[in-house]
């Protein structure tokens, strides 16, 4: 009895998430603030973990899930159709290309990656091509939590341990074009990094390969990485080659926060499946969405129906916070807005990065935006990792009221970098106040 108690008192919550570190309890949320209960503030410099794209606390969103939580909360699919669903489900269609326009709705990001799995599987059984099932993917990534995402993700810290569980996809490298210190110019090194997946459908034995996964630009696994523009139209003409299906996991990147609707039409890119959730109902409800092209869909459900689903799948209170989360970045020109704050954020981090030499690179697409800390930039080379410095400039930060996030990446690409990613509905003053706190922090650092 004696230790139980002694337990308790050092621990006293029964929650626990990765460790027990313990941040302050909320006590509001409101624009691009939060506030503890000891009435601290805090700016979200990175929409929580890049979610939380119109900010807090919206009347829109708000009004309409207070109206749909008033007519019905919740109606499993197997017994009602529900407006909300109906409704999202055709605005989400009108967005996407020609022919983009089956939507499939889960609860998050991994459920969104593990549909795409189980659809792009299901369409080679209907096809008579049961021979393939392998789904090449990229190193460094992040694809979700799930077992069939981990299979598919290239973060060693995150799937090795459950190696045994699962099956390991194979992986290529991600473009890590500021990497390299050979003379190919910018478009070579794109169709280089590209070329590494026909090498790998080849190795693979084309007939066996199912499916290519990744994210248009990175999200957390790389900092915002963007690949040279020639490295997307090649990615497209080796799949259609090979007949394999091209899925772009945006969950981070998609429904608008580099500027555009997915992040792929900056390259006028088409996926055959794409996977959506974080922004898409913005952190107002868990929403998650797989969206094929129908001509994947149709031969699965002739076939006898597609194998999958989750309880909480087209959730009407879900899906009107995703229907006014859309509506509010289309009313109010949001995607417009993360352009223009995207660009002025970028180019204050480029200010900081020339004022501070241990930033290596600032890169990113919109709002999706990040810098990496080096010990040298011509090299590249990280920090040392017992600096910590992925952690300690989080902290400091914290500490100063500005929210970043952060990863120290293993696996081909070694190093710390920052997400930097305020909601879309950020202002100049705004970034400005978030520059001069990220500045502040850079110093204490630094010392
Ligand atoms: N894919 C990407 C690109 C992500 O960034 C994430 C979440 N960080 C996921 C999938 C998994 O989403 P969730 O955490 O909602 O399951």
């Amino acid at each position: 009895a004696t230790t139980a108690i002694a337990a308790e008192t050092r621990d006293p919550s029964n929650l626990f998430y990765q460790s027990r570190t313990r941040r302050p309890i909320v006590a509001r949320a409101e624009g691009i603030y939060f506030w503890d209960r000891d009435g601290r503030r805090y700016i979200d410099g990175s929409s929580g973990a890049m979610v939380a794209n119109i900010g807090h606390g919206n009347p829109r969103v708000l009004a309409a899930m207070r109206q749909q939580m008033e007519e019905t909360t919740f109606a499993y699919r197997l017994h009602f159709e529900n407006e909300a669903a109906e409704t999202l489900a055709r605005r989400i269609a009108q967005r996407l290309p020609e022919g983009l326009d089956r939507v499939f709705f889960v609860s998050g990001g991994s459920e969104a990656v593990e549909s795409c799995l189980k659809l792009a599987r299901q369409h080679a059984l209907a096809t008579g091509q049961a021979g393939r099932y392998k789904v090449i993917s990229r190193y460094p990534s992040y694809h979700g939590a799930t077992l069939g995402a981990l299979a598919v993700t290239g973060y060693t810290p995150m799937t090795a341990p459950f190696a045994p569980m699962m099956q390991e996809m194979p992986k290529i490298p991600a473009p890590t074009c500021y990497l390299d210190s050979d003379s190919l110019d910018w478009k070579a090194r794109g169709l280089r990094y590209a070329e590494m997946l026909r090498a790998e459908i080849r190795r693979q034995g084309p007939e066996t390969v199912l499916a290519f996964i990744m994210e248009p630009v990175g999200g957390a696994s790389t900092g915002a990485l963007v690949a040279p523009d020639s490295y997307y139209a090649r990615i497209r003409e080796i799949c259609d080659e090979y007949g394999i299906l091209l899925i772009l996991d945006e969950v981070m990147s998609g429904v608008g926060r580099t500027g555009r609707f997915l992040a792929a039409e900056h390259w006028n890119l088409r996926p055959d499946i794409v996977a959506l959730s974080k922004g898409f109902a913005a952190g107002y409800a868990p929403l998650g969405a797989m969206v094929a092209d129908r001509r994947l869909v149709e031969p699965v459900l002739d076939a006898g129906g597609f194998i999958h689903g989750h309880t909480y799948a087209g959730n009407p209170l879900a899906c009107a916070a995703g229907l006014a989360v859309l509506e509010e970045i289309e009313s109010r020109d949001l995607m417009g807005n993360a352009t223009r704050m995207g660009g002025l954020l970028k180019s204050g981090l480029a200010g900081l990065m020339a004022r501070c030499p241990f930033i290596g690179d600032v890169r990113g697409l919109g709002l999706l935006l990040a810098f990496e800390t080096v010990t040298d930039r011509q090299t590249m080379q990280p920090l040392p990792p017992a600096l910590n410095a992925h952690s300690r400039l989080v902290e400091i930060a914290y500490e100063k009221g500005l929210i970043i996030y952060s990863r120290r990446t293993r696996g081909g690409l070694e190093g710390d970098h920052f997400m930097v990613c305020p909601p879309m509905i950020v202002d100049e003053a705004e970034i400005a106040e978030i520059l001069r706190l990220l500045e502040e922090s850079l110093v204490i650092f630094a010392a």
